[in-house]
């Protein structure tokens, strides 16, 4: 009897140790987790270079308002925000902002408001990773991109998309709808949510060639970025506080050349290239 007990109590003691041994692994499981997803999330928003990143798409709302889908955004610009601020007026801007060739090529505004003007041409060069941007801005890019990889652990930022035909414009808000329609809504719905995910085209400022979207691979490069870009004539140009009058919901990944002078001005006072442009 007392050899049965004994066993009762070892067998109760071995329990133990393995509840001990259960809880332990999963005491471990949980931290690891925590930690991964600490020293992860900010890739979300930045893919890793090696995997395939897809084509952010730039995105036009059924009232009139764009953003821009990187396949993360997480507060899109939506129909019955305040888009008040938008210059609608096209007299408004000084002359030439629109012309390839113009001496202030590097200012024409693109947004909802101001699609690409009619024939312009780009003379395109290839960075890096095969995308392709206006060939006066390859230089100041590619010197941006290999300081940043200081703050990048080392790795050069990649551009992932730069220059857009018109054609590639359609065929990313048309993917949009196809999506939408696969998913089950009515065509009616199918346009209006891809509208809220897809500039139509020729709202794009990737069809001037003057701007990137970059995939950094940390979230640092982003920061390193958003404080240095101006030395090198780029512009944070869809920064969140600013959604209102650019359309557009911020994009980390979104930088545009506006020229050295510009860039420092719209960095210095914390305005939009909207904002520059009508002053
Ligand atoms: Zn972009």
């Amino acid at each position: 009897m007392k050899g049965a007990l004994d066993m009762k109590k070892k067998n109760e003691k071995k329990g133990s140790i393995w509840i001990g041994l259960l809880a332990a692994v999963l005491l471990c499981a949980l931290a690891w987790n925590t930690f991964w997803r600490q020293t992860h999330t900010p890739s979300e928003a930045a893919p890793a270079r090696d995997t395939p990143v897809p084509p952010p798409v730039t995105i036009m709302n059924t009232d009139g308002s764009a953003h821009e889908d990187f396949g993360n955004v997480e507060s899109p610009v939506l129909p019955g925000q305040d888009l008040s601020g938008i210059p609608t007026d096209e007299g408004g801007l000084p002359s030439g902002y629109g012309a390839a060739d113009n001496d202030l090529w590097y200012l024409i505004l693109v947004n909802n408001q101001h699609p690409v003007p009619d024939h312009y041409t780009v003379d395109l060069v290839e960075v890096a990773g095969g995308e392709q941007v206006d060939v006066r801005i390859y230089d100041p890019l590619m010197e941006m991109l290999e300081d940043a990889k200081e703050a990048n652990w080392g790795q050069a930022p990649v551009v992932v998309s730069g220059y857009r035909t018109f054609d590639d414009q359609q065929r990313i808000y048309d993917d949009k709808v196809k999506k939408y329609r696969r998913q089950g809504y009515a065509d009616t719905e199918a346009l209006e949510l891809a509208g809220q995910y897809a500039a139509l085209p020729g709202c794009s400022e990737h069809q001037l060639g003057l701007a990137v979207d970059i995939n950094g691979a940390t979230y640092d490069v982003y920061l390193w970025l958003q404080e240095n870009s101006y030395k090198y004539g780029f512009i944070f140009r869809y920064p969140g506080n600013k959604t209102g009058l650019t359309g557009i919901a911020e994009e980390v990944w979104h930088y545009r050349y506006v020229g050295p002078e510009a860039a420092a001005e719209i960095y210095e006072q914390g305005i939009c290239l909207e904002e520059y442009v009508q002053n």
